[in-house]
């Protein structure tokens, strides 16, 4: 996708750093009712308009197994496999999806009005998953999509911008977070802490089928609550990427072999996994929580 606007972030005195502060900056450039390029403003409403529509009005409660659901933790995957009954979503979340839905098309429209010239952005990329994902279309999605992909091609930009020591693609993955979680996402050890949306494993499978593993990837959050606050990307490591693809593999395995792996969140993350998994008098949200709860396999 290519932008109009010649307003596109400026040359830094000396590049930055790394893909994180690089993808801020420029966010925070196009962002700006300044820099904003019109066109590209009102090509990602209209398709906001169409996902929000859609939010409001189509209900999805398919168990079917994705990159972005039932594969943070292993027991969900085989409940997802094994056709067992889940809680679904509520009946309000339909405004919650809208606004992430305009938020992130608002977030595109920026990067593409102020992405300088050299670097491609590739948005809502189409991809195929991975060779070993199972190709069983009934119980698991074969394609899917990933937010953007950005890629430097000219050398110059990429010395100027960010120095030739940064990988020339990154993988890049968006949420929208209530306040609260926009502060977590700030301190979360990515590889080590409860991934309790699934966000790593995501971006594992993903960057695993587009081979940019070892560049790394950013999850990037949006805080929905004050929508002044920047851009909040983080960065995770390939051997992030890379551990937890070796997990998200072993539980799909589990699934198709019908084997029962027990309370692999809770067992992983103890206390720390309550607030997904519905304990310790907290409500959770994983969608398997009372069918989990209902067949223990040991005391928690
Ligand atoms: S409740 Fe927790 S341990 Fe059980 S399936 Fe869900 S995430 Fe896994």
């Amino acid at each position: 996708m290519t932008s109009t606007n010649t307003l596109r972030l400026p040359i830094p005195e000396k590049p930055y750093p790394d893909w994180s502060r690089f993808l801020s900056a420029v966010w925070l450039h196009g962002i700006s009712v300044k820099h904003i390029d019109p066109l590209a403003v009102s090509e990602h409403v209209d398709r906001a308009s169409e996902s929000i529509k859609e939010a409001m009005t189509r209900r999805s409660e398919a168990n079917t197994i994705r990159p972005s659901a039932f594969i943070a933790c292993a027991r969900q995957t085989y409940f997802a496999a094994t056709g067992s009954p889940s809680g679904g979503m509520p009946d309000n979340i339909g405004p919650t999806f809208a606004i992430g839905h305009l938020l992130h098309e608002l977030s595109y429209a920026a990067i593409r009005s102020a992405l300088p010239k050299g670097f491609e952005a590739e948005i809502e990329k189409e991809v195929n998953l991975p060779n070993w994902w199972p190709d069983d279309y009934s119980r698991f999605n074969q394609s899917g999509h990933v937010d953007m992909l950005l890629t430097v091609s000219d050398p110059a930009a990429h010395e100027a911008y960010l120095g030739t020591e940064q990988p020339h693609t990154m993988l890049i993955d968006f949420k929208t977070m209530g306040g609260y979680s926009y502060r977590k996402h700030g301190k979360t050890i990515f590889g080590e802490d409860p991934d309790a949306f699934g966000y790593l494993a995501q971006l594992a499978v993903y960057s695993d089928t587009l081979g940019t593993t070892e560049a790394g990837a950013i999850i990037a959050g949006i805080n929905r609550d004050s929508l002044t606050q920047p851009l909040f990307p983080r960065y995770i490591t390939a051997q992030a990427l890379k551990d937890e693809l070796a997990r998200v593999k072993v539980a799909i395995d589990m699934a198709l072999e019908n084997e029962d792996p027990g309370e692999e969140f809770l067992i992983r993350h103890d206390k720390e996994a309550y607030f997904q998994c519905g304990r310790g008098g907290k409500r959770g949200f994983c969608a398997f929580r009372d069918i989990c709860k209902a067949n223990p396999t040991r005391e928690f």
